[in-house]
């Protein structure tokens, strides 16, 4: 099987690359997404919180997230009429003494144009009651939204096939051999010939770079722990994401009355499909205890994923420094869902050197390049 382009790794990283680079060059590329699992979005992508928040993930990506809005609230209509963002809103706590972690993430984010609102007691408890007290100051950031994840993830995937991305299931990469000026993958049996190789192997994207013996760099699977709680009394709908400012928890409210939580927990493991840990789900509860008064009853569901960054948390996007025919799609941390459609437009302008859209022209493309991990 030749192809020009070969695509490790099926999650959102991988299927939103495809779209995009299919959807500029369909006609002169032949594309394969080769994907271990038997459908795609088992890892990361199927486990994560799926919230958009701009200040999440700090000043470097706030410009991917913030320049992903438009994509995700109003995309071309295949892929929704009615788009991804649902308003949530974040209050971004602190505990009385914490000035500092405020006055800090203000700061950091002074520049950015995001809306940030600085909150005392009285407006905290109109949207997230029983709050504890000790917890008098937050920022609030109105823009903040839920994500739907699974339908944007789809909606890459099936815009994608439109344009005649192939996408193999159960095709883990085993080998990956330069030769001759084309690569030879070995994948589920089958032996696969490709010029360039687009690297979005989530959690293994550091093995496949090992693999093909290309820059070595650094991707770290970090385990994160989510719970889903029963509690008396429910959670109600218009309640906000509330993240610690000093980054000990997050929980938003879910369907049916439940919470989601987590721990904000980052334990580095090998990659893997993540299972979460009791002492993890033990220390999201006491979290969630020490900030509101509200009985947990059951925790209905839990889980775990794997963010995966580089050494400096950045993204890596872009063409490897020791070899032009392979490109790095990885590190897309905690954020790799709200910053998908930004980081597909920069990156496709760099892999068919192109010029770049309206929405990722002001992105620096240097904070994020693999050259920063030369030698
Ligand atoms: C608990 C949790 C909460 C999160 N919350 C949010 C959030 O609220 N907002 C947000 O924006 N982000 C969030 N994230 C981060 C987000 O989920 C990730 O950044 C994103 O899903 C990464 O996408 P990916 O495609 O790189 O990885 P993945 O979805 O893991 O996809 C990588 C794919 O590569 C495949 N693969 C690996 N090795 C091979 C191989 N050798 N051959 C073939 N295929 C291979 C894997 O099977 C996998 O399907 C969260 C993550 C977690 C874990």
């Amino acid at each position: 099987m030749n192809y020009d382009v070969a695509i490790i790794g099926a999650g959102m990283a991988g299927a939103s690359f495809a779209y995009e680079i299919a959807s500029a060059v369909s006609d002169q590329y032949s594309i394969i997404m080769l994907e271990a699992e038997d459908q795609p979005g088992y890892h990361s992508t199927g486990r994560s919180a799926a919230f958009w928040t701009e200040s999440y993930g700090g000043p470097q990506i706030q410009p991917l997230t913030t320049a992903s809005f438009d994509f995700l609230n109003d995309p071309p209509k295949e892929f929704s009429p009615t788009g991804f963002l649902a308003k949530r809103g974040a209050v971004n706590i602190m505990r009385d003494g914490e000035d500092h972690l405020l006055r800090g993430f203000l700061t950091e984010f002074a520049e950015s144009g995001v809306t940030m609102t600085p909150w005392e007691r009285d407006r905290i408890t109109a949207i997230v009651p029983n709050l504890k007290a000790g917890w008098d100051k937050a920022v609030y950031e109105p823009d903040c939204c839920d994500i739907d994840v699974a339908a944007l993830h789809m909606a890459y995937l099936r815009a994608a096939k439109r344009r005649g991305v192939t996408l193999s299931c159960k095709a883990r990469v085993e080998t990956i051999e330069h030769v001759d000026g084309a690569w030879t993958i070995t994948a589920g049996g089958h032996v696969i010939r490709a010029k360039k190789i687009i690297n979005a192997a989530g959690a293994w994207a550091g093995e496949i770079g090992r693999m093909a013996s290309v820059t070595p760099i650094e991707i770290q699977p970090m385990r994160r722990t989510m719970v889903q709680l029963r509690t008396n009394p429910p959670s109600t709908p218009e309640m906000p994401l509330v993240v610690a400012l000093d980054g000990s928890f997050y929980f938003k409210p879910e369907a049916g009355g439940s919470f989601w939580l987590s721990p904000h927990d980052e334990t580095p493991v090998t990659p893997g499909d993540a299972a979460p840990e009791e002492w993890d789900v033990a220390v999201a509860i006491e979290r969630f205890h020490s900030v509101v008064d509200i009985e947990v009853e059951a925790v209905s569901r839990k889980w775990a994923g794997l963010r995966s960054f580089a050494p400096d948390r950045l993204p890596v996007y872009g063409f490897d420094p020791q070899q032009a025919d392979f490109f790095w799609f990885a590190g897309q941390g905690g954020f790799g869902i709200q910053t998908a459609p930004a980081a597909a437009k920069l990156a496709k302008s760099l892999f068919l050197d192109m010029e770049r859209e309206a929405c990722a022209r002001s992105l620096d493309a240097g904070l994020y390049a693999p050259a920063r991990f030369a030698g």
